[in-house]
Protein backbone atom coordinates (compact mmCIF):
# COMPACT_ATOMS: atom_id res chain seq x y z
CA UNK A 1 0.00 0.00 0.00
CA UNK A 2 1.08 3.36 -0.52
CA UNK A 3 2.81 5.02 2.41
CA UNK A 4 5.49 6.97 1.66
CA UNK A 5 7.08 8.62 4.46
CA UNK A 6 6.75 12.47 5.46
CA UNK A 7 3.29 12.05 2.83
CA UNK A 8 -0.01 12.01 4.35
CA UNK A 9 -2.51 10.28 2.87
CA UNK A 10 -6.60 9.53 3.73
CA UNK A 11 -8.42 5.98 4.39
CA UNK A 12 -10.98 7.69 2.46
CA UNK A 13 -8.33 7.54 -0.52
CA UNK A 14 -6.45 4.02 -0.77
CA UNK A 15 -3.32 5.11 -3.43
CA UNK A 16 -1.80 1.97 -4.88
CA UNK A 17 1.45 1.62 -5.79
CA UNK A 18 1.30 1.10 -9.14
CA UNK A 19 -0.49 2.97 -12.13
CA UNK A 20 -1.80 2.75 -15.53
CA UNK A 21 0.66 5.30 -17.44
CA UNK A 22 0.92 6.25 -21.31
CA UNK A 23 4.06 5.78 -22.05
CA UNK A 24 5.94 7.73 -25.63
CA UNK A 25 8.24 4.95 -27.62
CA UNK A 26 9.01 5.90 -30.97
CA UNK A 27 6.79 9.20 -32.64
CA UNK A 28 3.72 8.41 -32.84
CA UNK A 29 4.13 5.34 -30.92
CA UNK A 30 1.59 5.32 -27.14
CA UNK A 31 1.64 2.27 -25.12
CA UNK A 32 -0.17 1.60 -21.46
CA UNK A 33 2.32 0.47 -18.72
CA UNK A 34 2.69 -0.10 -15.42
CA UNK A 35 4.78 3.00 -13.13
CA UNK A 36 5.11 3.74 -9.88
CA UNK A 37 2.68 5.95 -8.56
CA UNK A 38 5.17 9.43 -8.13
CA UNK A 39 5.37 10.79 -4.56
CA UNK A 40 5.08 14.65 -3.76
CA UNK A 41 7.97 16.27 -2.24
CA UNK A 42 7.80 19.35 -0.14
CA UNK A 43 5.07 22.02 -1.29
CA UNK A 44 3.57 19.10 -3.32
CA UNK A 45 0.81 17.22 -3.35
CA UNK A 46 -0.68 13.60 -5.48
CA UNK A 47 -3.39 14.30 -7.84
CA UNK A 48 -5.86 11.48 -8.56
CA UNK A 49 -6.06 12.62 -12.33
CA UNK A 50 -9.67 12.48 -13.33
CA UNK A 51 -9.91 14.20 -16.82
CA UNK A 52 -7.25 15.67 -19.54
CA UNK A 53 -7.99 17.53 -22.61
CA UNK A 54 -5.29 16.96 -25.92
CA UNK A 55 -4.30 19.70 -26.83
CA UNK A 56 -2.32 20.36 -30.53
CA UNK A 57 0.54 20.67 -28.72
CA UNK A 58 0.31 17.41 -27.30
CA UNK A 59 0.17 15.92 -30.76
CA UNK A 60 3.41 17.80 -31.47
CA UNK A 61 5.27 16.25 -28.88
CA UNK A 62 3.91 12.84 -29.35
CA UNK A 63 4.73 12.80 -33.66
CA UNK A 64 8.01 15.31 -33.30
CA UNK A 65 9.22 15.59 -30.53
CA UNK A 66 9.70 19.64 -29.70
CA UNK A 67 8.63 22.02 -27.66
CA UNK A 68 8.74 18.80 -24.46
CA UNK A 69 12.43 18.56 -23.28
CA UNK A 70 13.49 15.33 -21.11
CA UNK A 71 16.60 15.29 -19.46
CA UNK A 72 18.12 17.65 -22.07
CA UNK A 73 16.76 15.81 -25.40
CA UNK A 74 13.95 14.48 -27.63
CA UNK A 75 11.07 12.55 -25.22
CA UNK A 76 11.31 9.19 -27.59
CA UNK A 77 11.82 6.41 -25.66
CA UNK A 78 12.64 7.98 -22.13
CA UNK A 79 9.38 6.23 -20.66
CA UNK A 80 8.30 9.73 -20.72
CA UNK A 81 4.47 10.65 -20.37
CA UNK A 82 2.77 13.12 -21.98
CA UNK A 83 -0.13 14.87 -21.55
CA UNK A 84 -0.36 18.43 -19.40
CA UNK A 85 -4.30 20.05 -19.51
CA UNK A 86 -5.76 17.89 -16.58
CA UNK A 87 -8.06 18.10 -13.95
CA UNK A 88 -8.54 15.83 -10.60
CA UNK A 89 -8.78 15.10 -6.62
CA UNK A 90 -5.89 15.73 -4.43
CA UNK A 91 -5.02 12.54 -3.30
CA UNK A 92 -1.91 13.31 -0.53
CA UNK A 93 -0.14 15.97 0.56
CA UNK A 94 3.84 16.31 0.54
CA UNK A 95 5.19 17.57 3.60
CA UNK A 96 4.64 21.07 4.37
CA UNK A 97 1.01 21.47 2.89
CA UNK A 98 -1.84 22.48 4.44
CA UNK A 99 -3.31 24.94 1.83
CA UNK A 100 -5.47 21.68 -0.16
CA UNK A 101 -7.44 18.87 1.20
CA UNK A 102 -7.76 15.09 0.58
CA UNK A 103 -10.69 14.66 -1.35
CA UNK A 104 -10.44 18.67 -2.88
CA UNK A 105 -11.08 19.08 -6.78
CA UNK A 106 -8.39 20.98 -8.45
CA UNK A 107 -7.47 21.67 -11.85
CA UNK A 108 -3.76 22.33 -12.55
CA UNK A 109 -1.67 24.70 -14.59
CA UNK A 110 0.84 23.24 -16.49
CA UNK A 111 4.26 25.30 -15.22
CA UNK A 112 5.88 25.31 -12.00
CA UNK A 113 9.10 27.43 -12.70
CA UNK A 114 12.03 27.07 -10.60
CA UNK A 115 11.39 29.51 -8.09
CA UNK A 116 14.74 31.23 -7.99
CA UNK A 117 15.58 33.24 -11.39
CA UNK A 118 14.24 36.70 -12.53
CA UNK A 119 11.41 35.81 -14.21
CA UNK A 120 9.82 33.41 -11.33
CA UNK A 121 10.13 36.16 -8.96
CA UNK A 122 8.55 38.33 -11.63
CA UNK A 123 5.29 36.17 -11.97
CA UNK A 124 6.15 34.80 -15.17
CA UNK A 125 6.95 31.44 -14.22
CA UNK A 126 6.17 30.10 -18.18
CA UNK A 127 9.63 32.07 -19.05
CA UNK A 128 11.22 30.48 -16.43
CA UNK A 129 15.34 30.78 -17.49
CA UNK A 130 15.71 26.94 -16.02
CA UNK A 131 13.14 25.44 -18.36
CA UNK A 132 13.58 21.85 -18.59
CA UNK A 133 16.52 21.88 -16.10
CA UNK A 134 15.49 19.28 -13.36
CA UNK A 135 17.72 16.46 -14.00
CA UNK A 136 21.41 15.43 -12.90
CA UNK A 137 24.04 18.01 -11.98
CA UNK A 138 21.76 21.08 -12.97
CA UNK A 139 18.68 20.11 -11.13
CA UNK A 140 16.69 23.25 -10.85
CA UNK A 141 13.74 21.49 -10.23
CA UNK A 142 11.57 23.09 -12.81
CA UNK A 143 8.67 21.15 -13.52
CA UNK A 144 6.49 21.94 -16.96
CA UNK A 145 4.07 18.76 -17.08
CA UNK A 146 4.05 16.74 -19.98
CA UNK A 147 6.95 18.90 -20.87
CA UNK A 148 9.50 18.44 -19.23
CA UNK A 149 8.30 16.20 -16.71
CA UNK A 150 6.18 13.84 -17.18
CA UNK A 151 2.45 14.31 -17.29
CA UNK A 152 -1.52 13.88 -17.14
CA UNK A 153 -2.43 10.81 -19.45
CA UNK A 154 -1.95 8.57 -16.21
CA UNK A 155 -3.56 8.04 -12.87
CA UNK A 156 -1.52 10.16 -10.97
CA UNK A 157 0.81 12.74 -11.16
CA UNK A 158 2.66 15.12 -8.94
CA UNK A 159 2.35 19.44 -8.82
CA UNK A 160 3.37 21.88 -6.86
CA UNK A 161 0.35 23.69 -4.73
CA UNK A 162 1.12 27.23 -6.79
CA UNK A 163 0.13 24.79 -9.95
CA UNK A 164 -3.43 24.26 -8.71
CA UNK A 165 -6.54 26.56 -8.85
CA UNK A 166 -9.89 25.24 -6.69
CA UNK A 167 -12.69 24.45 -8.37
CA UNK A 168 -15.97 24.45 -7.54
CA UNK A 169 -18.43 21.36 -7.36
CA UNK A 170 -20.23 22.47 -9.92
CA UNK A 171 -17.60 22.74 -12.31
CA UNK A 172 -17.60 19.12 -14.70
CA UNK A 173 -14.47 17.43 -15.10
CA UNK A 174 -14.63 18.34 -18.61
CA UNK A 175 -14.88 22.00 -17.98
CA UNK A 176 -12.23 21.94 -15.05
CA UNK A 177 -9.73 20.88 -18.15
CA UNK A 178 -10.07 23.72 -20.14
CA UNK A 179 -9.22 26.20 -17.22
CA UNK A 180 -5.91 26.15 -18.30
CA UNK A 181 -6.95 26.87 -21.88
CA UNK A 182 -8.83 29.81 -20.81
CA UNK A 183 -5.94 31.00 -18.62
CA UNK A 184 -3.90 31.53 -21.58
CA UNK A 185 -5.88 33.55 -23.15
CA UNK A 186 -6.25 35.64 -19.72
CA UNK A 187 -2.64 35.84 -19.58
CA UNK A 188 -2.15 37.54 -23.21
CA UNK A 189 -5.24 39.64 -22.97
CA UNK A 190 -4.19 41.18 -19.48
CA UNK A 191 -1.12 40.60 -17.17
CA UNK A 192 1.21 40.75 -20.76
CA UNK A 193 -1.31 43.02 -22.89
CA UNK A 194 -2.90 45.08 -20.63
CA UNK A 195 -6.56 44.86 -21.73
CA UNK A 196 -9.39 47.11 -19.86
CA UNK A 197 -12.57 47.71 -20.50
CA UNK A 198 -14.10 48.66 -23.77
CA UNK A 199 -11.22 47.95 -25.84
CA UNK A 200 -11.24 46.67 -29.13
CA UNK A 201 -10.27 43.05 -29.81
CA UNK A 202 -9.96 40.58 -33.01
CA UNK A 203 -8.87 37.05 -32.43
CA UNK A 204 -7.64 35.51 -35.51
CA UNK A 205 -7.78 31.62 -35.84
CA UNK A 206 -10.74 29.78 -33.84
CA UNK A 207 -8.92 26.89 -32.39
CA UNK A 208 -9.55 25.93 -28.36
CA UNK A 209 -7.46 29.44 -27.38
CA UNK A 210 -9.09 31.47 -29.91
CA UNK A 211 -12.49 30.83 -29.09
CA UNK A 212 -11.95 30.76 -25.56
CA UNK A 213 -9.84 34.20 -26.12
CA UNK A 214 -13.08 35.20 -27.24
CA UNK A 215 -15.07 34.76 -24.45
CA UNK A 216 -12.25 36.25 -22.01
CA UNK A 217 -11.79 39.29 -24.00
CA UNK A 218 -15.97 39.68 -23.90
CA UNK A 219 -16.05 38.82 -20.07
CA UNK A 220 -13.41 41.60 -19.70
CA UNK A 221 -15.51 44.11 -21.05
CA UNK A 222 -14.05 44.49 -24.85
CA UNK A 223 -16.16 45.99 -27.74
CA UNK A 224 -16.46 45.06 -30.32
CA UNK A 225 -14.65 41.42 -30.19
CA UNK A 226 -14.38 40.46 -33.85
CA UNK A 227 -13.32 36.26 -34.50
CA UNK A 228 -11.85 35.33 -37.87
CA UNK A 229 -11.61 32.05 -39.16
CA UNK A 230 -12.03 29.57 -42.04
CA UNK A 231 -14.80 27.21 -40.74
CA UNK A 232 -18.19 28.23 -40.30
CA UNK A 233 -19.03 25.52 -37.61
CA UNK A 234 -16.52 27.18 -35.15
CA UNK A 235 -17.25 30.69 -36.46
CA UNK A 236 -21.11 29.84 -34.82
CA UNK A 237 -19.44 28.74 -31.83
CA UNK A 238 -17.52 32.22 -31.15
CA UNK A 239 -20.63 33.88 -31.86
CA UNK A 240 -21.82 31.69 -29.19
CA UNK A 241 -19.03 32.87 -26.65
CA UNK A 242 -19.47 36.04 -27.29
CA UNK A 243 -18.16 37.48 -30.66
CA UNK A 244 -19.69 40.57 -31.56
CA UNK A 245 -18.88 39.77 -35.31
CA UNK A 246 -16.87 37.11 -37.21
CA UNK A 247 -15.80 37.09 -40.92
CA UNK A 248 -14.66 33.89 -42.76
CA UNK A 249 -11.74 34.88 -44.46
CA UNK A 250 -12.48 32.42 -47.37
CA UNK A 251 -15.29 35.07 -48.12
CA UNK A 252 -13.97 38.20 -47.16
CA UNK A 253 -10.65 40.53 -46.70
CA UNK A 254 -10.22 40.35 -43.19
CA UNK A 255 -8.30 43.58 -42.56
CA UNK A 256 -11.12 44.96 -44.99
CA UNK A 257 -13.84 43.29 -42.48
CA UNK A 258 -12.40 44.35 -39.53
CA UNK A 259 -12.01 47.94 -40.36
CA UNK A 260 -15.29 48.04 -41.34
CA UNK A 261 -17.00 46.00 -38.68
CA UNK A 262 -15.02 48.60 -36.51
CA UNK A 263 -16.63 51.86 -37.85
CA UNK A 264 -13.40 52.32 -40.60
CA UNK A 265 -10.74 52.34 -37.63
CA UNK A 266 -7.64 49.77 -36.46
CA UNK A 267 -9.09 47.73 -33.36
CA UNK A 268 -6.94 48.12 -30.08
CA UNK A 269 -5.28 44.36 -29.47
CA UNK A 270 -5.29 41.32 -31.84
CA UNK A 271 -4.80 38.08 -30.52
CA UNK A 272 -2.93 35.96 -33.51
CA UNK A 273 -4.31 32.07 -32.93
CA UNK A 274 -3.94 31.25 -36.36
CA UNK A 275 -0.30 30.67 -37.24
CA UNK A 276 -0.96 31.60 -41.22
CA UNK A 277 2.13 32.83 -42.98
CA UNK A 278 1.03 35.75 -43.47
CA UNK A 279 -0.77 36.23 -40.00
CA UNK A 280 1.49 38.98 -38.67
CA UNK A 281 1.28 40.92 -41.40
CA UNK A 282 -2.42 40.97 -41.09
CA UNK A 283 -2.87 41.83 -37.72
CA UNK A 284 -0.44 44.76 -38.03
CA UNK A 285 -3.02 46.06 -40.66
CA UNK A 286 -5.80 45.58 -38.25
CA UNK A 287 -4.34 47.22 -35.33
CA UNK A 288 -4.58 51.14 -34.95
CA UNK A 289 -1.71 52.90 -34.26
CA UNK A 290 -0.11 52.36 -30.82
CA UNK A 291 -2.06 48.70 -30.69
CA UNK A 292 -0.91 45.43 -29.66
CA UNK A 293 -0.85 42.01 -31.54
CA UNK A 294 -0.35 39.00 -29.19
CA UNK A 295 1.20 35.66 -30.97
CA UNK A 296 -0.22 32.86 -29.43
CA UNK A 297 0.39 30.49 -32.21
CA UNK A 298 3.25 30.49 -35.09
CA UNK A 299 3.82 28.72 -38.70
CA UNK A 300 6.06 26.14 -38.87
CA UNK A 301 8.40 28.08 -41.59
CA UNK A 302 10.42 31.00 -40.96
CA UNK A 303 8.36 34.32 -42.46
CA UNK A 304 8.49 37.48 -43.76
CA UNK A 305 7.17 40.12 -41.96
CA UNK A 306 6.60 43.69 -43.04
CA UNK A 307 9.04 45.47 -40.12
CA UNK A 308 8.38 49.15 -41.38
CA UNK A 309 4.96 49.19 -40.75
CA UNK A 310 5.58 48.07 -37.29
CA UNK A 311 7.83 50.56 -36.69
CA UNK A 312 5.65 53.42 -38.08
CA UNK A 313 2.53 52.80 -36.73
CA UNK A 314 4.55 52.28 -32.97
CA UNK A 315 2.76 48.50 -32.94
CA UNK A 316 3.33 46.47 -30.24
CA UNK A 317 4.48 42.33 -30.86
CA UNK A 318 4.32 39.88 -28.06
CA UNK A 319 5.00 36.21 -28.00
CA UNK A 320 3.18 34.27 -25.19
CA UNK A 321 4.34 31.15 -24.11
CA UNK A 322 1.48 29.41 -21.17
CA UNK A 323 -0.23 30.91 -18.48
CA UNK A 324 1.67 33.02 -16.22
CA UNK A 325 1.04 35.18 -13.16
CA UNK A 326 -2.01 32.83 -11.81
CA UNK A 327 -4.11 34.12 -14.84
CA UNK A 328 -5.35 30.53 -14.52
CA UNK A 329 -6.72 31.42 -11.06
CA UNK A 330 -8.68 34.73 -12.49
CA UNK A 331 -10.10 32.33 -15.41
CA UNK A 332 -11.25 30.01 -13.09
CA UNK A 333 -13.34 32.73 -11.51
CA UNK A 334 -15.16 33.84 -14.90
CA UNK A 335 -15.67 30.25 -15.58
CA UNK A 336 -17.29 29.71 -12.01
CA UNK A 337 -19.84 32.66 -12.25
CA UNK A 338 -20.50 31.50 -15.71
CA UNK A 339 -19.27 34.59 -17.35
CA UNK A 340 -18.86 32.13 -20.30
CA UNK A 341 -19.28 28.53 -21.57
CA UNK A 342 -16.65 27.04 -21.99
CA UNK A 343 -18.18 23.50 -22.61
CA UNK A 344 -18.79 24.49 -25.88
CA UNK A 345 -15.33 23.87 -27.27
CA UNK A 346 -15.82 20.15 -25.71
CA UNK A 347 -16.75 17.82 -28.73
CA UNK A 348 -15.74 14.39 -27.38
CA UNK A 349 -14.49 12.00 -24.33
CA UNK A 350 -13.36 9.26 -24.36
CA UNK A 351 -11.78 6.42 -21.46
CA UNK A 352 -7.69 6.91 -20.55
CA UNK A 353 -7.34 3.39 -22.26
CA UNK A 354 -8.59 4.53 -25.74
CA UNK A 355 -6.50 7.36 -25.62
CA UNK A 356 -5.22 6.59 -29.50
CA UNK A 357 -8.54 6.65 -30.49
CA UNK A 358 -9.03 10.06 -29.02
CA UNK A 359 -5.71 11.58 -30.18
CA UNK A 360 -7.10 10.20 -33.81
CA UNK A 361 -10.09 12.22 -33.46
CA UNK A 362 -7.88 15.78 -32.03
CA UNK A 363 -5.30 15.13 -34.80
CA UNK A 364 -8.05 14.33 -37.72
CA UNK A 365 -11.05 16.79 -36.28
CA UNK A 366 -13.36 13.41 -36.74
CA UNK A 367 -16.86 14.67 -36.16
CA UNK A 368 -15.90 18.09 -35.75
CA UNK A 369 -13.36 17.54 -33.03
CA UNK A 370 -12.63 20.43 -31.13
CA UNK A 371 -11.12 19.37 -26.96
CA UNK A 372 -11.49 15.95 -27.02
CA UNK A 373 -10.86 14.64 -23.18
CA UNK A 374 -10.05 11.49 -21.88
CA UNK A 375 -10.97 10.26 -18.39
CA UNK A 376 -8.97 7.84 -16.32
CA UNK A 377 -11.80 6.62 -13.91
CA UNK A 378 -12.48 2.95 -14.10
CA UNK A 379 -9.21 2.14 -16.58
CA UNK A 380 -9.04 -1.73 -17.35
CA UNK A 381 -6.14 -3.60 -16.10
CA UNK A 382 -5.40 -4.60 -20.33
CA UNK A 383 -2.28 -3.27 -21.95
CA UNK A 384 -2.96 -1.90 -25.01
CA UNK A 385 0.01 -0.58 -27.82
CA UNK A 386 -0.69 1.96 -30.46
CA UNK A 387 0.72 3.00 -33.27
CA UNK A 388 -0.54 5.78 -35.56
ZN1 LIG B 1 -2.09 22.86 -24.23
ZN1 LIG C 1 12.64 30.12 -12.86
Amino acid sequence: MYAPKGVKTSSDFPIPDKMKAWVLGEPGQLSLKDKPVPVPKRAEVLVRIDAVAICATDLEIIYHGPPASIQGGLPFNKNFTPGHEYMGTVAALGPGVDEYRIGQRVTVEIHAGCGQCKRCREGMYTSCHNYGLNYGDVDKGHRANGFTTDGGFCEYQVNNINTLVAIPDEMSDEEATLVVTAGTAMYGLTELGGLIAGESVVVTGPGPIGLLGVAVAKALGAQPVILTGTRDNRLKIGLELGADYVVNVQNEDPVEAVRRLNGGKGVDYVVECSGAPNAVNEAAKMVSRGGKICLAAFPREAVPVDIAHIVRNNIYLFGIRGEGKSATHRAEAFMSQKRFDATKIHTHTFPLEDLPTAIRYAKDRVEDAIKVVVKAKGVSATHKVAAE
